[in-house]
């Protein structure tokens, strides 16, 4: 529940409807506006009771809402947030901001190549697996702790901020030591502990929406991170899992503008995940620009041939550079 306070209420009168709701044994949020201050209620299992608290002085109305996030809910904080990773802000109003780097860190040199070829090409952060969730056990999972070195250091000579996956809650200490942003990967989207653990780092956090995962449920992990206080979440689109086999997933970009609608966070596009294909990344980047996405994240291998995960999918760094000169061409169309 949403409790609405009046233009002219007074912080002693937003305190008293805090204990009030205390009282009760929920959470109260204050988010304060630029009008009015609104209390979200927090921790309710089904309908509050709110006829004690709609009479408080300095109330003006009480809203109900039964979804399973409200803190990231546009009904809730109708502005706009702006994500800023390291100086790199994303969100409305900002230009579109392009992650791109390599699938898996594979070495010194693959990263060092990535990221120079990137910048050049104007991306505004570096991404890059140390920890991978590969699906089988035989597949190469990462360099771990030497991988995220490697990408630090890339980062450092290129002047990009960085981003790579948090598997588990006991990587977390180190992935923050090391990178700009936390990525928490489709299959750990509803992974609940690390959800929370994530949140209290108060790290800026990518999360991808699971394979199967319905936008209410995808809204109700970032919940998760947003409830511990982390407001610095960027949502990404990824594809889904669908009947569809000619494609690796199904790219749901309806789901740009309905997420613009339904919550304040920004949302990127994954076309790289998404389909799988090198040739279907440059259309299908523009496609979600034209959605409303506040960015892109593409996986771009200096090699693509010899890469050790996803190479069907990364552009070469040369296509890369194509694709941002055409991006550029198309934001100058939908800025006019
Ligand atoms: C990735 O970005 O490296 C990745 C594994 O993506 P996803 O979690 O979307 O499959
Ligand atoms: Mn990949």
């Amino acid at each position: 529940m949403l409790i609405v306070m009046h233009h002219g209420a007074s912080l002693e009168q937003i305190d008293q409807v805090i204990q009030a709701v205390k009282a009760m044994g929920l959470n109260a949020e204050p988010i304060p506006g630029s009008l009015r201050t609104a209390i979200g209620v927090l921790g309710n299992q089904g309908y509050v009771d709110d006829s004690t608290l709609r009479n408080l002085p300095g109330v003006r109305e009480t809203i109900h809402v039964s979804k399973p996030y409200k803190l990231v809910s546009r009904d809730f904080h109708p502005v706009s947030t702006v994500t800023e990773v390291a100086g790199v802000k994303i969100g409305d109003g900002q230009l579109p901001v392009v992650m791109a780097g390599p699938c898996s860190i594979e070495s010194e040199e693959q990263m060092l190549a990535a990221a120079q070829q990137v910048k050049a090409a104007g991306a505004s952060i570096l991404r890059g697996g140390a920890f991978k969730p590969r699906t089988g056990p035989h597949s190469f999972q990462g360099l771990g702790i030497e991988g995220l070195k490697d990408l630090r250091q890339a980062g450092d000579a290129t002047g990009l901020p960085v981003v790579t996956e948090v598997m588990r809650i006991e990587q977390l200490e180190v992935v923050c030591r090391y990178a700009d942003m936390l990525q928490v990967g489709a299959r750990n989207m509803q992974n609940f502990d690390l959800l929370k653990e994530v949140g209290k780092t108060g790290h800026p956090v990518l999360l991808k929406r699971g394979m199967s995962a319905t936008l209410e449920e995808f809204l109700a992990a970032a919940e998760y991170i947003y409830a511990e206080g982390n407001e610095k979440i960027v949502l990404c689109e990824r594809g889904i899992r669908t009947f569809e086999k000619a494609t690796r997933n199904t790219l749901d970009l309806s789901v740009v503008p309905l997420i613009r609608e339904m919550s304040h966070l920004p949302i990127i596009v994954d076309p790289s995940h998404a389909t799988g294909k090198r040739s279907l990344v440059p259309v299908m980047s523009k496609a979600a620009l034209i959605a409303g996405a506040h960015g892109l994240m593409i996986e771009v291998h200096p090699d693509p041939a010899k890469a050790l995960c996803d190479g069907a999918q990364s552009l070469t760094g040369d296509g890369f550079a194509e694709l941002m000169q055409e991006l550029q061409i198309l934001q100058g169309y939908l800025d006019s």
